[in-house]
């Protein structure tokens, strides 16, 4: 197969751990007998500082006509200074997930074995914790008028059933494929969007009678996901919450260098990036920990591409790269992050 896909290393760390996760993307072509056609392109402080716009019509025209986006990371002190739609993440990232319609955010949570004792939790409170957290990326209070007045500032918090219809769809797809259950959040106890969103999912679930819903209020999640993680398996949730819950979650995987992300649409198109940001502070010093890149451009060939065989040989290494203690200074290994590429493409 051809692998066309668009690729956009950013700004800090990106471009390393993007190298890396390209020598992978190589590594694994010449396994498997496929063809990489990589359309390198600009973002957010890259894109400013070369093009004087942080997102490019050449770079949007290529993830349009691919579908498929590999992208490390946007933004830095750099471009601090800089306002609303000028700057680096508000001018890129959310454009092009509202224009690229990917309104589903999907982020696994599965400690490696080999890390498991890296999280701040006791290793009975985290064995065996296996689940996805399913957010809504388009919609919501960060989509919603926003500004200010005589009397001070609004946000306004808006969803629409479809919105929220389609979400819960992708959840309870999800959920049949895994462990069958859905945890929806929301606070709807005090918000008319989250009395709305409950509706919508309770009625969804009635197409899916195999699978066990629950309904937490977004405040004893917080709590729950620490105390109770091995119950979940798949968390549905708009997008503000998702947005804090992911993070919460990320606690439980030991570090943020190894957790990939997913924002997809219907169909095939997907934009795939670690959920770490730009790092600026190691930047350009070799230390970034590739993991979570490589580990997003896998779950670029499975979802974007139908190619399990060849994610799950990245995956596979990946692992085995953790146990063998073949890692960056984070993790608590020696090697730098072209090391970690290299060692994982040569174990594929
Ligand atoms: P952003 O606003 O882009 O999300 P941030 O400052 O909020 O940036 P990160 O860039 O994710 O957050 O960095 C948070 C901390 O984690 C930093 O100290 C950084 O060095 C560290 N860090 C992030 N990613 C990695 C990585 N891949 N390898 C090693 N350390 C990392
Ligand atoms: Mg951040």
């Amino acid at each position: 197969m051809n692998i066309n896909f668009t690729y956009i290393p950013g700004d800090g760390i990106g471009p390393e751990v993007g190298d890396a996760a390209m020598t992978v993307l190589e590594a694994m072509t010449a396994k498997f007998g496929h063809s990489l056609e990589a359309e390198f392109h600009l973002v957010g402080g890259a894109a400013i500082d070369a093009k004087g716009e942080p997102l490019p019509a050449e770079t949007f025209d290529s993830c349009k006509r691919t579908g498929a986006i590999l992208l490390g990371a946007v933004g830095g002190p750099k471009w601090d200074h800089l306002k609303g739609a000028d700057r680096p993440e508000l001018g890129s990232l959310l454009p092009l997930r509202k224009n690229l319609n990917l309104y589903a955010n999907i982020r696994p949570c599965k400690p490696f074995p080999a890390l498991i004792d890296k999280a701040p939790l006791k290793r009975e409170r985290l064995e065996g914790t296996d689940f996805v957290v399913m957010r809504e990326l388009t919609g919501g209070i960060y989509f919603g008028d926003k500004g200010r007045d005589e009397s001070g500032a609004f946000d306004v918090c808006r969803y629409s059933e479809s919105e929220v219809r389609r979400i819960a769809v992708k959840a309870f797809d999800l959920a049949m494929t895994r462990k069958k259950k859905v945890t929806s959040v929301d606070k709807s106890n005090v918000l008319e969007t989250s009395r709305l969103w409950r509706e919508v999912v309770i009625e969804v679930a009635k197409d899916y009678p195999e699978v066990e819903v629950e309904h937490l209020l977004v405040d004893a999640m917080t709590m729950h996901m620490l105390t109770y993680a091995q119950d979940y398996d798949v968390i549905l949730t708009e997008n503000m919450f998702g947005d804090i819950l992911t993070d919460e979650a990320s606690v439980l995987c030991g570090s943020m260098g190894v957790i990939p992300s997913a924002s997809v649409s219907d169909g095939k198109t997907g934009m795939y990036e670690p959920i770490h940001g730009s790092a600026p502070d190691i930047a350009g010093q070799g230390k970034a920990n590739p993991l979570a890149m490589i580990l997003s451009a896998a779950w670029m060939l499975r979802l974007s591409f139908g190619l399990d065989k060849e994610a799950a040989a990245i995956e596979c290494a990946v692992e085995a790269a953790l146990e063998a203690r073949q890692t960056t200074g984070d993790l608590g290994g020696k090697l730098n992050t072209s090391d970690v590429g290299d060692w994982i493409a040569r174990n594929v």
